[in-house]
Order: structure tokens, then C-alpha cells, then sequence
């Protein structure tokens, strides 16, 4: 006899005449109850209210925008109300009325927050009492390792939203310039965690969906994955022969391609590394070009491996931690103690893999172990000079070459070097668009732009003005432009003068540093411009900073207050907060590193 309280219910679905034996009827009754109870759980999900789970994202370069896009979209597929939102458009209050938030962070310059993060970064701040009890969150922080704060504002969110009373679903994914694998990592771990809180959810969309490749955008034909190999039409240098800097303008064809992009981008390059530096770490570890190796999914040979899958033209903290401990190298091994953060970065400063490898080159037994050591290749992005409008099925960059002898051994920058010395024209190098929406002319032609960009930083505006004046727009624009001396290193003065005597440029203010005795800076210029400067922002204008993160940008930012406390009669605090608001509502915005 059944047990009443344990035995499923006996649903008959199936008269009692059909035409089956007695067990027939039995199984396929078991197996039309099985089917229906499915359905109804389904039908459940479906209709149940789905678990809000927002990506957050605090993006400078639209990598962490990006990132939160797709995941956004592998949330939804996975049956979760899922968003990407805007760090910056929150406040603290209405983060706390959250129950699930996914942060993607990213961290620029010297531990910064993101622009449009600013604000809340202050909030998070002065918060102290437990705020967030209902949270549960995870952080994925992105940051470059060169840079001693790594991953740092990814990480003050972490903790504070930790102090602060939320949960943590997992712990903190920190990711380098190579996002691909922490990206894949963080998607792993979080799918379990967020199924915990919300058995219910299952796929609710067919399977087909799922498997799009997330790491690349299907709207896009060429991608960081499968780049477009672009043809050098010209890379005319721009400095003059006697300058101490060798800046270049690269002409690259995307013709064929359909590739587009907007004035603001950055264009993704893949470099190969230089290959006498490829047959020094060869020779250095007598290692034969032919030997096989393995990476990820593929084999290739020593020499392939270390021209273009590997970085060995500068090298990372995470090569040198483990190099000192294959090579038992107390000196290494006490340099990466986090307390000598500064030693190890001065050790870092334009070394390479040779000079780490010299140290103890018996250390790495074969090729296999060499590759291992190293970091993968990592794409260049520079910011775009031209514009499709004015240039079509064209891109410009504006390239300043990096060379350095150290130790008797020439040295230099592997994509700036790859396009001076090693691509000829004709030739091709993988290209990709790396989308910056964060750094856009303003939707209104009308918008006057106040563009502050010395050295290389002009490369942007150079698209600006290019665009605005094949668009025929008629704000006014307003050009700071900075180098060492005027005779060497006025980058694009012919075109500058051509837009200031046609209008697509109002004002140009020029500071060059060296060409007296006392150094001369954009932001020397716009402290005695700063009136005007303060009409200007007055009448609406969109403020754009593009080069130097460490010195530049900061004491730009520094003088943009000045301007508030002088002209606005602000105190110093209420200036800060009027520039920081600047940057959350999209009228600062910068493009620096
Ligand atoms: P640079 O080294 O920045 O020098 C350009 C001018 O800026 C020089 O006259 C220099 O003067 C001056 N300068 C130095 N310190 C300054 C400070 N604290 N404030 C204002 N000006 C200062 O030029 P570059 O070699 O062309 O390099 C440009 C920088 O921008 C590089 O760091 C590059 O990586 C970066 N960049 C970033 C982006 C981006 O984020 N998308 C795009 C392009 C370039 P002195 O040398 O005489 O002191």
C-alpha cells in the first residue's frame, strides 16, 4: 500500500478504456505527470518576478562599460532582470535599496575612480554607518599593473561596501589589460552564487542564445579578437629633425573593412615584438626558434610565440614574482614585498625581459617554461586623429615613438617602434575600434568645446576638429595645445592655423615649455585665461582633457578649480565638487593615462 504521507500524488491522465495494459497505463500516467509538473515549473519561472540583478559599471575608457554590457545580456539570457547602470547616475541611498549588484570597476591614472565615479567615490567617503545591510554583491576590478595602485578603486568599493555592511557573493576578480580570462573567471564563479539566491531561475530563452561568444561584440565584423589588417599608407614624421622626440602621423587604410568609428575612439593595434629582441631571450636561453610550444589552445613555435603572443619588451610585477621564485632570488624575491611598492616600480622602469632573465637564465628549463613566464601580448590603443567624415575609409593616429638606450642596449615602445621601423608602407597590422563613449563631441553642434591636449594628447581634438568641420557645425572651439618648443614639436600647426582661419576653430593657446627659461604649461595658459575660460563654462561649453594622467591632467584639474574659486568666488571645496560634478554630468571629460 502507498504511503499517504511520502507517495506522489496518483494523477490518472489517461481514461481507464484506453488502450493499454494496466502497467502501460501506469507508466505513461508517471510520465504525463512528470511532463506537466515540468511545464508548471517552467510556466512558474516564467511568470515569477526575476531576480533584479544590475551590472554596475565605473568605466574612463569603455572597458568596464563594455564588459557590463555583455554580461548584462548573459544575465538576461540566463533568466535574471539584468541592466548595466551607470555607477555615477547612483547615489549611496539608492544603491542600499538594492538586494543584488554586480560592480565592474575600473581603476586610471594613480588609483583614480573614473570620472563620472567622482561624486559617488566622495559619498562612499564620508559614509558610516552600515548602509548597505540588504546588498549582496561582487567586484570585478580592472586596472593595469604598471601602475603601483593596481586595481584600486575597484578594490575601495569591495571594502567599503563591505565596512559598509553588504555581502559578498564572491571574492574580488582583479584584472590586468588582458581582461579575457578574469573576465571568464568572474562569470564562472558568479552564475552558482546568484542561482543560490534564486533557485528558480533557468534558462528562459532558447539555448541558441547562450552561445554567442560574449568577448566579442556581434555587431562588430572586426573585434580585439579578429582585427582587420589595416594597410600603412604613410607615417610622416611630425617632429622636426632636430626635436628630442620622434612623434608620427600613421596613415593606416580600412579600406574593405566597413570598420567605423566616432571621433573620441581609440584604435586597438596588435604589435609584434622586435625581433633582435626575440632572438636575444632565444639566445639568452638557448632555446632554438623551431621548438614547439604551447599556448591556450594552440601550438606554435618559440619565435612565433615571443613576437606576438608575448610581452618581453617591458615587464610585469606578476613575471618578476614568479621569476624570483624559479630562480630563488632573494633580492627579487624582497623587492616584491608590498612594502617596497616604489623600489619595484623605479626596478620596473623601462626594463625588459632580457635584463630579468640575465639575472639567472639557467633558471628556465625549456621553452615551454619561458613562455609560461611571461604575460600575454597585450593591444595598443591609441586615441584616433582623424575623422570617417573628413577621412574616409581611413584611420589617423598621432604615434610618439618611445626609444631609450639602457645598459649600452637600445630600447623602445613595441607598437611605436613596429610602425617606424618594421611595418613599410603597404604593409599591414591588425587593427580593431575600441570604443570610448565616454570621451563624445556634444550632440548639439552648438556647444562651444574647450579641448586641452599637449604632446600626443592632441590627437583626439585633431578628430574633433576634423569632423566639426567637415559636419559643417558652428560652436565655438577652443584648443590648448602644449609641447617643448615651438620650432620642433608644433604638431599639426599648418592644419591648426587652416581651422583658426576658417572658424572651425575660435581660439588656440599654445604653451611651450621649454622655449624659456621658466617652463610654461596649458595650465599656466589657462589660469590667465580664465575669465573667458569661466564665460565659456558658463555658456555650456563641454570641457576635453587627453594625454599625460600622472602631472597633466591633475594639475589641469587643480587649475579648472582655480578657475571656479577666482572667477565663480567658490569656496575650495564647493569648486571641487562644481568639477566633479563637471565629470558626472558628461560636460569634463578625459581621455588620460
Ligand atoms: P608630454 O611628455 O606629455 O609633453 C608635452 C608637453 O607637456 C611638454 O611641453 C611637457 O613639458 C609638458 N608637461 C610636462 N609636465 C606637465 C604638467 N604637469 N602639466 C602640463 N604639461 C606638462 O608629451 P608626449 O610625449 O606627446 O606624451 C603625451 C602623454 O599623453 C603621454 O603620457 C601619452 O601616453 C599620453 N597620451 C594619452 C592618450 C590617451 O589617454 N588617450 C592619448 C595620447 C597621449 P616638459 O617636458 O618640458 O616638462
Amino acid at each position: 500500500m502507498n504511503d499517504p504521507v511520502s507517495a506522489p500524488p496518483v494523477i490518472a491522465l489517461l481514461p481507464e478504456d484506453a488502450p493499454f495494459t494496466r502497467d502501460q497505463r501506469a507508466w505513461l500516467n508517471g510520465f504525463f505527470a512528470g511532463l506537466l509538473t515540468q511545464v508548471a515549473a517552467r510556466t512558474a519561472a516564467a511568470v515569477a518576478p526575476k531576480l533584479k540583478v544590475p551590472v554596475i559599471y565605473a568605466s574612463q575608457t569603455g572597458t568596464a562599460e563594455s564588459l557590463s554590457r555583455k554580461l548584462a545580456k548573459e544575465a538576461r539570457v540566463k533568466g535574471f532582470d539584468s541592466q548595466p547602470q551607470e555607477l555615477g547616475s547612483l547615489t549611496l541611498e539608492v544603491l542600499a535599496q538594492m538586494k543584488h549588484a554586480i560592480i565592474i570597476a575600473s581603476t586610471h591614472g594613480e588609483g583614480d575612480p573614473p570620472d563620472s565615479a567622482l561624486i559617488f567615490a566622495m559619498q562612499l567617503e564620508a559614509a558610516h554607518s552600515p548602509k548597505l545591510a540588504g546588498l549582496k554583491y561582487a567586484v570585478l576590478a580592472l586596472g593595469d599593473r604598471t601602475y603601483s595602485k593596481f586595481c584600486h578603486f575597484g578594490k575601495l568599493l569591495d571594502e567599503r561596501f563591505a565596512e559598509l555592511g553588504a555581502t559578498r557573493l564572491l571574492d574580488r576578480i582583479e584584472a590586468d589589460n588582458s581582461v579575457d580570462e578574469p573576465f571568464r573567471a568572474f562569470r564562472e564563479r558568479l552564475w552558482p552564487e546568484l542561482k543560490k539566491a534564486a533557485p528558480g531561475v533557468g534558462p528562459v530563452v532558447s539555448a541558441s542564445e547562450t552561445t554567442h561568444d560574449l568577448d566579442d561584440d556581434p555587431q562588430e565584423r572586426w573585434t580585439r579578437e579578429q582585427p582587420f589588417a589595416a594597410t600603412l599608407r604613410s607615417k610622416e614624421v611630425l617632429s622636426a629633425v632636430d626635436s628630442d622626440k620622434e612623434v608620427r602621423h600613421i596613415v593606416l587604410s580600412l579600406a574593405g573593412s566597413e570598420l567605423h568609428y566616432e571621433p573620441g575612439d581609440a584604435l586597438g593595434v596588435w604589435p609584434r615584438n622586435a625581433p633582435d629582441l626575440v632572438d636575444r631571450v632565444l639566445a639568452i636561453c638557448t632555446i632554438a626558434r623551431d621548438t614547439v610550444v604551447a599556448l591556450g589552445d594552440t601550438t606554435l613555435t618559440a619565435a612565433e610565440a615571443l613576437s606576438a603572443r608575448v610581452e618581453i619588451a617591458k615587464l610585469s610585477i606578476s613575471t618578476v614574482i614568479k621569476f624570483a621564485a624559479i630562480a630563488k632570488d632573494a633580492e627579487l624575491h624582497s623587492l616584491v614585498q608590498p612594502e617596497r611598492s616604489a623600489d619595484l616600480e623605479h626596478y620596473l622602469y623601462g626594463r625588459d625581459a632580457i635584463d630579468l632573465l640575465a639575472r639567472a637564465p639557467s633558471a628556465i628549463p625549456d621553452a615551454q617554461a619561458l613562455i609560461d613566464l611571461l604575460p600575454p601580448l597585450a593591444p595598443r590603443l591609441y586615441s584616433i586623429s582623424s575623422s570617417l567624415a573628413a577621412h574616409p575609409e581611413e584611420v589617423h593616429l598621432t604615434v610618439s615613438v618611445l626609444r631609450h638606450t639602457r645598459d649600452a642596449r637600445a630600447r623602445g615602445g613595441v607598437a611605436s617602434t613596429d610602425f617606424a621601423d618594421r611595418v613599410d608602407i603597404q604593409g599591414t597590422i591588425p587593427v580593431y575600434v575600441h570604443r570610448n563613449p565616454r570621451f563624445r563631441l556634444p550632440t548639439d553642434p552648438g556647444v562651444p568645446l574647450i579641448m586641452i591636449g599637449p604632446g600626443t594628447g592632441i590627437a583626439p581634438f585633431r578628430s574633433f576638429l576634423w569632423q566639426r568641420k567637415a559636419q559643417h557645425f558652428t560652436g565655438r572651439a577652443w584648443l590648448f595645445f602644449g609641447d617643448r618648443h615651438a620650432h620642433k614639436d608644433f604638431l599639426y600647426r599648418k592644419e591648426l592655423d587652416a581651422f583658426l582661419d576658417d572658424g572651425t576653430l575660435t581660439r588656440l593657446d599654445t604653451a611651450f615649455s621649454r622655449d624659456q627659461e621658466t617652463k610654461i604649461y596649458v595650465q599656466d595658459r589657462m589660469r590667465v585665461a580664465s575669465a573667458e575660460l569661466w564665460q565659456w563654462i558658463r555658456d555650456g561649453a563641454s570641457i576635453y582633457v587627453c594625454g599625460d594622467a600622472t602631472r597633466m591632467a591633475k594639475d589641469v584639474d587643480v587649475a579648472l578649480q582655480q578657475v571656479f574659486i577666482d572667477q565663480g568666488k567658490l569656496s575650495e571645496a564647493k569648486a571641487k565638487l562644481e568639477v566633479r560634478t563637471l565629470g558626472a554630468t558628461g560636460r569634463y571629460m578625459r581621455d588620460v593615462y
